[in-house]
């Protein structure tokens, strides 16, 4: 990787060698290492088991979690918050094990709506909860910094899966909560 960030260097017209640049390939392979990876970790690593067997059949909501994503199009961040939450079915995750959900698919190269879905789907499967929903809102640096230059957009994606899709006094909770 370094080598190739070595060539868009020369590519923009910029001189890899110059004291500034020099060790700037490295460093940025290494930066795109991190933020991608996602694509190192499973499911399994993350959930480490937390899961618990629990009464509990009222909404657990985590809000605003922080979401930091690279879009595909453009390689570019989006940068935002996700609300998640579930209808527990004799199972509770541990609330750190949300947020690293989160993570895994968020460190990867994503579009929103595919994020927010992938994010529904897994926190499902994981702990067979009766529904899910996860509302994401965040911003585009392909949107912001370049293109249309719309500087005060905010994406908003959803996904609700079983009673959240349901039952629209569920999803109504679900907003008011997060609201
Ligand atoms: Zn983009």
């Amino acid at each position: 990787m370094n080598e190739h960030y070595a060539r868009i260097i020369e590519a923009i017209g910029e001189d890899p060698q110059r004291p500034g640049l020099r060790d700037t390939p490295a460093r940025a392979a290494k930066a795109m290492e991190y933020l991608t990876r996602g694509y190192r970790q499973t499911v399994e690593d993350v959930v480490n088991g937390a899961l618990f067997p629990s009464d509990c059949s009222e909404m657990v909501l985590v809000k605003d979690i922080e979401l930091y994503s690279l879009c595909e199009h453009h390689l570019l961040p989006f940068i935002g918050k996700a609300h998640v939450a579930y209808i527990p079915d004799g199972k509770v995750v541990g609330l750190s094990k949300v947020a690293r959900i989160v993570d895994m698919f968020a460190r990867r190269l994503q579009i929103q709506e595919q994020l927010t879905v992938e994010i529904a789907e897994t926190l499902l499967r994981v702990t067979g909860a009766a529904g899910v929903g996860v509302i994401i809102e965040a911003k585009h640096m392909c949107m912001m910094m370049r293109g249309v230059e719309k500087q005060n957009s905010v994406m908003k994606t959803s996904a609700m899966l079983g009673t959240f899709r349901s039952s629209q006094a569920t999803r109504n909770e679900f907003l008011s909560l997060i609201r």
